[in-house]
């Protein structure tokens, strides 16, 4: 299957994407955690994009639609589908991936949009941790480590995202809120939109989605 998951920062796609792409075995592709990679480099890349990451901005479509479309190229690899997490972030860039998928004469089988309200949103992102080793995400008080600052998985040690701050928070809520209507209205209109609300456990959010998806897929045959 070929899935976009859709949410305000924070809501849980990263975690969801990754069980969805372990269970039907495809891979997993986040532009953010790719945007975080390129930072670590030195590269033309890594100077362009790294203003807009660090300040919570959007790095501008065409850019980020290239290293979409150069994922989606291997499409052939990704023979069973992918599941994207981060992408699309407005309606421009759903419209760029659907001409791609056209071209390829494949088709988006649903966006899932994560559900969660501001206040629980904030507390999430301020209390996240990021293993820097491995990536493993946590939150100190939902989902803390046995050892605190230390990741369960690898034992790398854990950090805040520099875009996590308060301020650079509150300025990704905005920017999702102005962009995510427009794009919400284009899935719902193709009629692959579904909704779950994201404040539950991780496990049962999966379940939710897998119910929903196999719904979705039965009314779609
Ligand atoms: P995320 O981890 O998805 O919250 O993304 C972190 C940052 O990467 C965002 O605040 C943006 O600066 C950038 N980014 C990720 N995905 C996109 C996208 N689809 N369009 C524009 N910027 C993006």
């Amino acid at each position: 299957m070929r899935l976009v998951l859709l949410g305000l920062p924070g809501v849980g796609k990263g975690t969801q994407a990754s069980l969805i792409a372990r269970e039907s075995n495809t891979p997993h592709y986040s532009t953010g955690d790719i945007f975080r990679e390129i930072l670590k480099s030195s590269s033309l890349l890594s100077r362009k994009v790294a203003k807009y990451v660090n300040e919570g901005e959007l790095v501008p479509d065409d850019i980020v639609f290239e290293m979409v479309k150069k994922f989606i190229a291997g499409d052939e690899v990704n023979a069973n589908g992918w599941v994207l997490d981060g992408f699309p972030r407005n309606k421009r860039q759903a419209e760029m991936l659907d001409d791609l998928l056209e071209e390829e004469s494949h088709r988006l089988n649903f966006a899932i949009h994560l559900t969660v309200s501001r206040n629980i949103l904030v507390n999430r992102l301020y209390g996240r941790r990021v293993c820097s080793n491995c990536g493993a995400i946590y939150n100190l008080s939902m989902n803390p480590t046995q050892k605190e600052g230390i990741c369960d998985k690898c034992g790398g040690m854990l950090e805040r995202r520099k875009d996590d701050s308060k301020e650079t928070i509150l300025k990704r809520i905005s920017i999702f809120e102005s962009e995510f209507l427009p794009l919400r209205k284009y899935y719902q209109d193709q009629g692959i939109l579904i909704e779950v609300n994201g404040e539950s456990r991780v496990q049962d959010v999966f379940n939710q989605i897998k119910e929903r998806l196999e719904i979705g897929q039965e009314r779609r045959n």
